[in-house]
C-alpha cells in the first residue's frame, strides 16, 4: 500500500509538473499570438492609411495640387444629382487663362507652370469651403458653386477675375501679367449630363475669347448642348 501511495504521489507530482509546463507554454504562445495580432492590426491600419493617401493623390493634380479632372468627375455628377433631387440651384463655371501661350513663349514654360500653381491659391482663398475648384486640363479650371444661382456665381467669378488681375504677378517675373476669362452656362436642366454642362461652360467662354478677354460671360439659354 505504501509503495502504491509513493508511486501515486510521484505520478501526481509528475502530472502537476507537466501541467505547469503546459500552462507556461500556453501562456508563451498566447502572448506571442497577441503580439502577432497587434502587429497585424498595425499593418492593416498602415495599409488603410496608404490606400487613403493614394486615393487622395489620385484625385489631385500633380502640378497645381488642387483637385484634378478625376475628382471633378466624381464630385460634379453627385452635386448635379443632389441639386436635381432637392430642387436646389447649382452653377458651374469654367476659367481659362488669357493668352497663356504667350506667357510660355515669352517667359518660358517653367514660369507658365508657376502661374498655374499660384492661380488655384487665389481661387481657394476666395471661394467658400463648400465650393469646389479643379484643374480641368491645360490652363483651364472648373469651379462648382453648390446652392448658388447663376447671377451669384457670375458675381463670384467677377470678383475672382479682379483678384487674379490685381495679383502682384510682376513679383514672379517683371513683365508678367495674368488675366482670366470665365464662362458660366445657364442653370443645368434636370436631364443634362455633366459633359453637356461643361460643354455649355466652354461655349460660354467663346465671346470672351473673341473679344479682349478678361471677362465673365454668361451662356445663353437654349444654346445647343
Ligand atoms: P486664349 O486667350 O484664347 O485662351 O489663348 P491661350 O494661349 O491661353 O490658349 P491656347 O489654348 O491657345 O493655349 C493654351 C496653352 O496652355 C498651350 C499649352 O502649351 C499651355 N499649357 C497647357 N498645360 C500646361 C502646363 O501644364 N504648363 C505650361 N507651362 N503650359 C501649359
Ligand atoms: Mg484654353
Ligand atoms: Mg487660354
Amino acid at each position: 500500500q505504501i509503495a502504491v501511495a509513493i508511486t501515486n504521489t510521484r505520478l501526481f507530482d509528475e502530472l502537476k509538473r507537466q501541467q505547469l509546463l503546459l500552462e507556461a507554454r500556453v501562456a508563451d504562445r498566447t502572448s506571442e499570438l497577441r503580439k502577432m495580432t497587434e502587429s497585424l492590426a498595425e499593418a492593416v491600419g498602415q495599409q488603410e492609411e496608404l490606400l487613403n493617401q493614394l486615393e487622395r493623390e489620385n484625385r489631385r493634380d500633380t502640378l497645381t495640387l488642387i483637385a484634378n479632372r478625376r475628382h471633378l468627375d466624381e464630385f460634379l455628377p453627385r452635386e448635379m444629382e443632389r441639386a436635381r433631387r432637392y430642387g436646389h440651384p447649382l452653377t458651374t463655371a469654367m476659367l481659362d487663362i488669357d493668352h497663356f501661350k504667350t506667357v510660355n513663349h515669352t517667359l518660358g514654360n517653367a514660369m507658365g507652370d508657376q502661374v498655374l500653381c499660384v492661380l488655384p491659391n487665389i481661387l481657394i482663398t476666395d471661394l467658400r469651403t463648400t465650393d469646389f475648384a479643379a484643374r480641368y486640363g491645360g490652363e483651364e479650371f472648373v469651379i462648382v458653386f453648390p446652392e448658388t444661382i447663376v447671377g451669384d456665381a457670375v458675381s463670384a467669378c467677377d470678383k475672382l477675375r479682379t483678384l487674379i488681375a490685381l495679383h502682384p504677378w510682376p513679383r514672379l517675373a517683371r513683365n508678367l501679367n495674368v488675366t482670366v476669362s470665365f464662362g458660366v452656362p445657364p442653370m443645368a436642366h434636370p436631364d443634362q449630363t455633366m459633359a453637356q454642362l461643361l460643354a455649355g461652360a466652354a461655349r460660354a467662354l467663346y465671346p470672351a475669347k473673341r473679344s479682349a478677354r478678361k471677362r465673365v460671360c454668361e451662356g445663353r439659354l437654349g444654346a445647343p448642348d
